[in-house]
Order: C-alpha cells, then structure tokens, then sequence
C-alpha cells in the first residue's frame, strides 16, 4: 500500500501536527515530527522522503488553521493531553496587601521530630505557591528548639527537605532554629531592661491561679536590674528544669487567660536530653512562640499562612511586636483540613515505626509523603486538591476518594496500561483455529505510544490455547456463559474445576458480543507471565501475573494495571513489587 493511502498513518501524523502546533503558537514543524512519527513507526525509516513528504502536507493543512480552530479540535478530540494545563491554571485569591510588599516572602515551618504527612500539604503548598505566584521568597525553617518532649531527630530534617522537593516546592532560604540561640537571648534580654518580659519563678500551679485571678506574680514587679540579673542566672544554669521561665508581659485581664504573661524561655536539661545538633551546649530554650515571633520579623516575613489554631499564637506574638516596635505581618488563618481516615498523630507514626508496627515511615498504610510517593500519588494531585480547597477559613473534611480523583485525572492520560491477573486461575481454550496475535496498545486513545504484542499459538489436535486468568473472573464463569478475552476472541465456557477453567473458542470479533454485553476480561498467555506482588494501601499483598511486557518497566514509573488499578513500580527484579495507588 502505498503511504499516502495509509489513513492510520494520514491520522497519527494530524494528530501529531496538531499538538505540535497548539504548543507552538499555531505552528508545527515539520522537522520535529518526522522524528516523532518513526520514533513509533521504524518500519517507515526506508520510505523517509514520501513519509516526509505526507508530513509537509499536512503541517501545511494544520499550520493554515487558526490556533483557536487548531485548540477546538484538540480539546475535542484528545481531551486528555490538555488536562495536565488546567492543573496549572487554577489560581489562589490574592493576597492582601500584597502591593505594600516589595517582595512577597512566605515560610513553611516544621519541628523536624516526625515526617511529613498530609496534614502538613496544606501549609506548603499555599506559602509556596503564593511565593511564587508572586515571584517572592519561600523559606524553610526548622522549628527544632524543644529538645525534650517533641524532640527533633536528624533524620527528619533531612526527610522534610526531600518532601519538599518531591512537592516541587522550591525553597529559597533555610533556618534552623537551634542555630540560633544567640540571637533569642539577646532579643529577650532586651525585653527584659525594657521591663517587657520578666523571670517567673513561681510554681506552675500557683502562677496558673494567679493568672486567673488576674493578679500579678511576686516576680513581676520586680525592678529591671534584678530581672535581668535572675536572666543571667537562670544562663548560667542556676535554675533547673521547671524552676524558672521567661514571661513576656500582657494585660492581666486580657479576656482569654492562656495569653496572660505567656511563657517565652524555660529551662531543659540538655544533659539528660541533649539537642541532636548542638547537644548540651544550651539549657535555656525558647519557647515556640517567641522563636516563631521572632524569626517572622527578621526572616522578613510578609505573609503568614497558617491554620487558625495559630490564632491565638498571633495575639500572643504582637506583643513582642509591640516592644520592639515592629509591624507583625499579615496573617492569613485557614479552617482545619481533615482527610478521614488519613491522619495519625506524628507521635504515633515516629512509635508505630520504632516498634515495627510500620514497615517504614512510606507504609502504605500511613498518610506521609513517603507513603503516597510509594503508591504512586502524584505531587501534582495534593497541589491541584489543596489550590481547590485554597484559604477558607471553615473546615473542610475531604476523603481519600477526592484525593484519588485527582490524581486520576492526573494519571489516567499519562499512564501505560497493561495486563495484571491477581491470584493466577488456568484457562484452556479449546479449537482455537489459527495463531492470534495480540496486539495491544499501551493507551487507547494514544495509540501513538505503541503498544506490545503476544502470540497466542494452539496446540495439539484439540488446538489448545492456555492461558492466566484472575480468580476472581474464573469466580464469576459458568457453563455456556460467552466472555471476551481483551483484544483477543470470545470463548463460551464448558467447565472449570478450582484449578482450571476450561472454554471452546467461540469468535474473534468484539462486535459478535458487544450486544449481549459480554465480560471483558484481561488474560496473559502462558509463558509470558512474570510474577508479580502488589502492596495495597492495607500493607496486604496480591500475587499474581504481571504480563512479560512489565519485564522492561523502571521503577518509580505508575502504570494501570486494567481493571486492576493504578499502581506504581517498585522492584523490577525476579520478580515485580508494585504498590497500588487506586482504581
Ligand atoms: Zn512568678
């Protein structure tokens, strides 16, 4: 057949041409699809010049409509390869007073004492994306200054950096906190002189009653020079743990009691929990609030985008802002975002992990990044849902479900499909009257993207073809039923037994079923099964036949197994250790 006349060929080319224009302002080149075109047809590498030619001609067709008609017939007729633009196009409210701001500067500040998990998605991907929306900074700070009970641990840093760069957010500065020690010191001790903030030693018990009589304590008016002086002390180690703490002075009535002379500074004894990265060389510690406060003044910080439990921490910080005479930036407070079933505590991640209950910290059973990278979520999919849920202030509960959607709109287009049976059952076709080949496109609507093929040869007088199955479609079979082997033929089943399902060869055409809407199923032929272990989200495992095709899959890579799920390859070796994402 001469090329020209070749309309699958006529088609593959239009739809090339049309892509290429949309994605260079109206105009494809015809020197990239000659490339594109025998990267998936080597068989036309002898006829280069007519293939080249046929290409000019329809570049010429495809350059002479407009880049809106050229943008109609992509989007209407492969819908999928524009999704991955709307992703990107969804856009955040602006932020306020974004204009008073020279550069916009956000943070994302963690404790390094677990792993990231989802919960945390939403703090990330806001501050990150407003920086960049806005081509300002975003900064990582490690909140790492209790030593005692939410102890950090060096592998958590390293971990939270890694999250990050999975997300695709970059960072443009890094802070950690128990770096600097100094500079809070400094910073107290002037607030201090300044008689803003004072050394309680007060037994907690008894403060706490003070406080809600809305009294002062015995240390509060002492004069500067004696607070400055119990400060130093309290430096040189002569308080121990729970005997002093640093207050930063309020108003005694202010209306919510747990701002009331917050505590700022206390004492922990480094020698018995000594500090993973500077172990015991400080004993006075701040306290979240003063370090936070703090830093968002001198990190430069513009935008605070945080959940609205931090409220209060807000009320409690703009006192220091107060008396140093600074101007707190703005502070946006997001509803809670609850994703049910989804959350552990990190404490008991950090437990479930040292005590083996958790594989790792990538179980599939957890909500970390570790895990969802694992099964194959996409970044883009948490982003795209987290820009959706954006900055409201009411609570939102979303399910895994709505997390899947997404990134099954993400991965639906991008993704190979091939054949997995769960739990191997034979299949014996008998009179199956010539040698089929299969072959089967890695995705139906890009066929472009090749595909692999299986021949399926009788055997013997009987013409035996044998053949995988999935238990769980031999489970359904019953005599005389008729199923469609996938991009094969139809067979009528005449028996099974718990081994095996026997089946006469009944037609090759799809059309022949259609009508009574027979099963479709997926099959491997024998010979070409490669074993296969898939880790679902519950950490069980489904063994089976991956078909000889995944022999050449890298891990890292998601594929869809049909009428299986999405799944994401781990271990290419001996055999294939996938983990499933979801349907
Ligand atoms: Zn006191």
């Amino acid at each position: 057949m001469a090329l020209e006349n070749d309309n699958e060929l006529r088609d593959l080319i239009r739809k090339a041409a049309l892509l290429n224009a949309v994605s260079h302002d109206g105009k494809a080149q015809a020197g990239a699809l000659v490339g594109r075109i025998l990267g998936e047809r080597s068989d036309l590498r002898s006829k280069i010049k007519e293939l080249s030619g046929i290409i000019s001609t329809i570049v010429n067709e495809t350059n002479n409509l407009s880049i809106t008609e050229q943008k109609a017939i992509v989007e209407e007729k492969w819908p999928e390869t524009q999704k991955k633009k709307d992703v990107e196009e969804k856009r955040l409210p602006p932020l306020p007073n974004a204009d008073k701001y020279k550069q916009i500067v956000t943070r994302f500040s963690p404790n390094p004492d677990s792993v990231l998990h989802l919960g945390s998605a939403r703090a990330i991907v806001l501050s990150h994306e407003y920086a960049r929306l806005y081509n300002g900074k975003f900064i990582l700070r490690f909140e790492d200054t209790d030593p005692k009970v939410k102890r950090p641990s060096l592998v958590f840093y390293d971990s939270i950096r890694q999250d990050l760069k999975w997300l695709g957010c970059r960072i443009d500065a890094e802070y950690i906190q128990s770096d600097r020690l100094p500079l809070y010191y400094e910073y107290t001790e002037r607030l201090i002189r300044d008689g803003n903030a004072y050394v309680c030693v007060c037994p907690a018990e008894e403060f706490h009653n003070i406080t809600l009589a809305r009294q002062a304590c015995p240390c509060r008016n002492l004069s500067a020079t004696e607070q400055v002086e119990r400060w130093h002390q309290m430096l040189g180690g002569d308080y121990k743990e729970g005997e002093a703490v640093v207050r930063v002075k309020t108003e005694l009535d202010h209306p919510n009691p747990a701002v009331r002379d917050w505590p700022a500074l206390r004492v922990i004894d480094t020698k018995k929990y000594p500090h993973p990265r500077v172990g015991s060389k400080y004993i006075v510690w701040p306290l979240y609030n003063l370090a936070a406060g703090l830093d968002d003044h001198l990190m430069g910080m513009t935008h605070i985008i945080r959940g609205k439990e931090h409220y209060t921490n807000m009320v409690r910080q703009k006192y220091l802002y107060q008396y140093l005479g600074w101007t707190y930036p703005e502070a946006i407070h997001y509803g809670r975002l609850k994703i049910t079933g989804a959350f552990l505590s990190k404490s008991k991640i950090v437990a479930g992990v040292k005590d083996g209950t958790y594989t790792g910290y990538d179980d599939p059973r957890l909500g970390t990044f570790a895990a969802l990278r694992k099964r194959g979520i996409t970044p883009e999919a948490i982003k795209k849902m987290i820009i959706d849920v954006g900055t409201k202030a009411n609570d939102v509960t979303l399910s895994w479900e709505n997390l899947y959607s997404y990134n099954r709109k993400i991965l639906d287009s991008q993704t190979n499909r091939y054949f997995f049976v769960p739990n191997p059952v034979q299949l014996k076709v008998i009179g199956v009257p010539q040698t089929f080949q299969a072959k089967l496109v890695f995705h139906p609507e890009n066929p472009e993207r090749g595909f692999r093929e299986y021949s399926i040869t009788p055997e013997g007088e009987e013409k035996i073809a044998s053949l995988w199955i999935a238990r769980k479609d031999a489970d359904t079979m019953e005599a005389d039923k008729i199923v469609r082997l996938m991009e094969l033929f139809n067979i009528k089943v005449r028996s099974k037994t718990h081994d095996m399902v026997t089946a006469m060869f009944a037609s090759e055409s799809y059309e022949d079923v259609r009508k009574i809407k027979a099963q479709l199923i997926q099959w491997i032929p024998k010979g070409e099964e490669y074993p296969c272990q898939v880790v679902m989200p519950d950490a069980s495992v489904n063994d089976g036949y991956a078909e000889a095709a995944c022999k050449k899959l890298k891990p890292d890579i998601v594929i869809q197994f049909e009428r299986f799920g999405f799944t994401r390859v781990d271990e290419v070796n001996d055999k294939l250790i996938a983990y499933y994402a979801h349907k």
